[in-house]
């Protein structure tokens, strides 16, 4: 029997009792400090304890995986402590599309796949010189927004870097990337591309909350000037967001043409979750930052369901059950690998 694995974080309890759900049995890569709060949940089966999550790839993980069958659901926690090198050496099949993950690392990859995918991105800025309006700047891989700032121009952003650095939340030779800061609604958009139906679901939206950038927006601006600090956009939880009905059919377009885009440029496509991120303006224009080639954490504001699933499932369906499910479906039918890399 087909099992599910993932690593002890992120998502991990959606994913894992979504599984449960669909009759599958569950495994946990555990760092062993997170223990106790995992012990808590009885729909895990199996706890693999590691001392560090880079022991997946080691063979004594690998074996174990193996021996279950198990598929491992990609998430954040992977790819922020795993090099795509590593992340692609990992033998254990993985759900979806684990060569588009590096994409998701890497900036520049990343632009080129929004592009070819139409997505309206904000324009990159080469050089410092060349800041002329508000910018973002952000580090490489998914950081989670911890150390990015905005810059007004060439010496703000040399002062806002150098305190970075000089505090420790950047290095030195880190290269940073510039972008033109997009004014608006935050909104996460987030999908599932089923590779066996070749259909694309919109599962839903949610919003991030950033400290200390959403902090700013309370204290009187006087304040806001005084200090000295420079805010950060680390992510500290999600909440839901419903959009205008009128929105929706754009939407849907966004998806499918970056699902096109991924089956042109890194094969087999976008399978599984995905999120497009961005900004809706004061014209209801979006702007995408950002994606993701996989599950978000933004999910788990869902897991007993989204609105937008209770339009597609007469059942209380959450991101983690719907991969299960996709799973369960192509075991049954010997087409693992159509849904697996
Ligand atoms: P993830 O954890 O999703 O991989 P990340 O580290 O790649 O995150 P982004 O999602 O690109 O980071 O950016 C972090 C945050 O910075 C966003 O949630 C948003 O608040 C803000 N942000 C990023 N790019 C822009 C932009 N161009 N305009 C306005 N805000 C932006």
């Amino acid at each position: 029997m087909t099992s599910i694995a993932t690593l002890g974080s992120h998502c991990a309890l959606q994913v894992l009792k979504g599984a449960k759900d669909e009759g599958l049995k569950t495994l946990l890569v555990c760092e062993k400090k997170r223990e106790s709060l995992y012990r808590r949940f009885s729909f895990i089966d199996e706890l693999i304890l590691v001392d560090s999550f880079s022991e997946v790839i080691e063979q004594k993980c690998q074996s174990t995986l193996e021996q279950n069958n198990a598929v491992i659901i990609p998430h954040g926690t992977l790819i922020a402590q795993m090099s795509s090198e590593e992340i692609e050496s990992i033998k254990t099949p993985i759900f979806g599309n684990k060569w588009i993950l590096r994409w998701e690392s890497d900036r520049e990859m990343k632009e080129k796949l929004m592009r070819e995918a139409n997505l309206p991105v904000p324009k990159p800025v080469t050089t410092p010189s060349e800041i002329d309006k508000l910018v973002i700047v952000k580090r490489q891989g998914a950081a989670g927004g911890k150390g990015y700032f905005m810059a007004a121009n060439e010496e703000d952003y040399n002062t806002k870097r150098n305190q970075l650095v000089s505090e420790g939340t950047i290095s030195s030779d880190e290269t940073l990337y510039i972008q033109e800061y997009a004014a608006g609604v935050l909104a996460y958009l987030q999908f599932f591309y089923s590779p066996l139906k070749q259909e694309l679901e919109f599962f839903g939206v949610d919003q991030r909350h950033e400290s200390d950038i959403e902090g700013l927006a309370r204290i009187p601006s006087e304040q806001q000037l005084k200090s000295k600090k420079v805010p950060s956009f680390n992510v500290i939880g999600n909440s839901p967001l419903v959009l205008r009905e009128s929105l929706l059919d754009e939407v849907y377009k966004m998806g499918d043409s970056f699902v096109e885009a991924a089956k042109r440029l890194v094969k087999p496509g976008m399978n599984g979750p995905f999120c497009i991120e961005g900004v809706y303006d004061e014209n209801a224009k979006f702007t995408a930052f950002e994606f993701s080639a996989r599950i978000v954490a933004g999910t788990n504001i869902y897991m007993d369901g989204s609105p937008y699933y209770s339009l597609l499932y007469d059942e209380p369906m959450s991101m983690g059950k719907r991969i299960a499910r996709e799973v369960k479906i192509a075991s049954e039918h010997n087409q693992l690998d159509k849904v697996t890399t």
